[in-house]
């Protein structure tokens, strides 16, 4: 998911409807915004779709007036998915003795089933099947004086990957987990401050970046007072999701310093020296296998070609809920170049197989196009384990190299060759020059390694074996 904030500007839900839309790809399922003004108090939208359909016409935006507002993008990850209702989606609202407060949240709450059933037990009425809506009710039962207060004591008892933003009447709050699974970045514009997850979203409303919100932090920020920060939970050492460089997080953003294209880039770099082969043409999988296949060009000294072309006007394949809509959507989504392939031996450069299926369909395509061969390179390790902190990930059944060794897979692809970029290859690409520290691994990796930093414990209570 995506989410945005802003206070200290007028208008503020159209910087945060600008926001959103960077962050689109983050989410396309559905979005909402929240705001608040002196006299017209707290408004709300919430749509099923694209920030550019929902969240541009006057009518809509008229009535979401005020200096402050936050927003949500959402993308349903595992539990939820496919029967999203419009009541999941956020940002949450709820009147406190205090005042109102409204909360966005990207990540994945992995105690949210006990801590659903501990509040419905004491009386709690949710509305929502959303994980995010626990810490609503938790606030609710909490003894804290200010709003700041209780969510601090409500997110003590959440397990799992989270970023929020929320807002009560005049303040903003913007918090990270402990370990700073998902992102979250503080930007400046004029006398406001937005916050944001990825620094893309900062540039689209001309806002300065800050800095980032630290793994553990939580900021509350005020017109009047400006950013005061504070560390409420037990420090931990910081396992950001190394996903966001690899695939989730746009290419322009900045993520602890380093820009994700240059990331991405050296990824390929890396890849062409791990696993090389002879061939005529490296082409990327747009967009995703995109800069990885612009360093694995230039290391590898095969030429760059736009051998596949990707149609711009349809979403992430991935994010389609059901099979069957990503089963076609690869190729409503990308053609083959057939007068760059022909005849040659192509290289294909993706960030992830994850079911396979959009390797299989592309190397069908690219084979009927009348390639010599096709060779796989993959941007990220095989995906072997499930995330349970925020990306969509199927079951591990249906993980491919959950079940099948490197060489099974290539062999189900269909393809001459397949090679995944080692895990130690993407920390050195990360900008972890000795790679990875296995006894304190610098990022969560489990999706690749298993190794989960965080105990996914309604997953276990479901049988999940780790
Ligand atoms: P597959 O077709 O193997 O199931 O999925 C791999 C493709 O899905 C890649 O091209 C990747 O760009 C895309 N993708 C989109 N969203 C995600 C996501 O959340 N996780 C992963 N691993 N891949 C994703
Ligand atoms: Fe990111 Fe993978 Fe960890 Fe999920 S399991 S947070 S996708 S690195
Ligand atoms: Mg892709």
């Amino acid at each position: 998911c995506g989410i945005f904030g802003i206070v200290g500007v007028s208008d503020a839900a159209n910087f945060v409807a600008l926001g959103l839309h960077a962050l689109q790809h983050r989410g396309q399922e559905a979005g909402g915004i929240v705001v608040h003004h002196p006299e017209h108090g707290f408004n709300s939208a919430r749509r099923f779709g694209y920030v550019r359909d929902n969240f541009t016409s006057q009518s809509v935006m008229e009535t979401l007036p005020g200096p402050i507002a936050i927003g949500h993008v959402r993308y349903s990850t595992a539990g939820s998915k496919g029967s999203t209702a419009i009541r999941d989606v956020q940002p949450f609202f709820g009147e406190l003795s205090m005042g109102g407060v409204a909360l966005a949240h990207n990540g994945n709450i992995t105690n949210a089933n006990a801590l659903r059933r501990e509040l419905i037990e004491r009386g709690s009425i949710f509305q929502s099947s959303s994980d995010s809506e626990c810490i609503i009710h938790l606030m609710a039962r909490s003894m804290g004086r200010s709003i700041p207060d209780r969510m601090e004591e409500a997110l003590r008892k959440v397990e799992g990957a989270f970023s929020v933003v929320a807002m009560t009447r005049t303040k903003l709050i913007g918090v990270r987990d402990p370990l700073g699974v998902r992102p979250l970045v503080l930007g400046k514009l004029g006398d406001g401050w937005a916050l944001a997850s990825e620094t893309c979203a900062l540039d689209i409303i001309g806002a300065e970046f800050e800095r980032e919100i630290a793994p553990g932090e939580m900021v509350v920020i005020s017109e009047k007072e400006g950013v005061a920060s504070h560390f409420p939970f037990r420090p931990q050492k910081p396992r950001f999701c190394i996903f966001e460089h690899v695939y989730f997080s746009r290419p322009d953003s900045i993520i602890g310093g380093r820009s994700v294209y240059e990331t991405r880039r050296q990824i390929g770099v890396e890849l062409a020296r791990e696993a090389p082969v002879e061939a005529d043409l490296v082409c990327p999988v747009p967009d995703s296998g995109t800069p990885a296949a612009i360093g694995f060009a230039h290391e590898s000294g095969i030429p760059y070609g736009m051998g596949i072309v990707r149609n711009q006007y349809v979403g992430r394949t991935f994010i389609e809920p059901t099979e069957q809509i990503r089963n076609m959507g690869v190729r409503l989504k990308l053609n083959v170049n057939r007068a760059l392939i022909k005849g040659k031996r192509v290289i294909l450069v993706d960030d992830s197989v994850v079911r396979g299926t959009t390797s299989r369909k592309i190397k069908e395509m690219i084979l009927d196009a009348g390639a010599a061969e096709v060779h796989f390179r993959i941007a990220s390790p095989p995906t072997a384990w499930p995330c349970f902190y925020g990306v969509d990930t199927p079951q591990r059944e249906k993980l491919l190299a959950a079940t099948m060794s490197e060489d099974e897979m290539r062999e189900h692809l269909g393809v001459d060759s397949l090679k995944f970029i080692s895990l130690n290859g993407l920390y050195r690409a990360a900008g972890e020059a000795s790679g990875r520290n296995d006894a304190h691994p610098q990022y969560c990796d489990a999706c690749f390694s298993g190794e989960y930093p965080v105990r996914p414990a309604d997953m276990i209570d479901q049988g999940f074996q780790m």
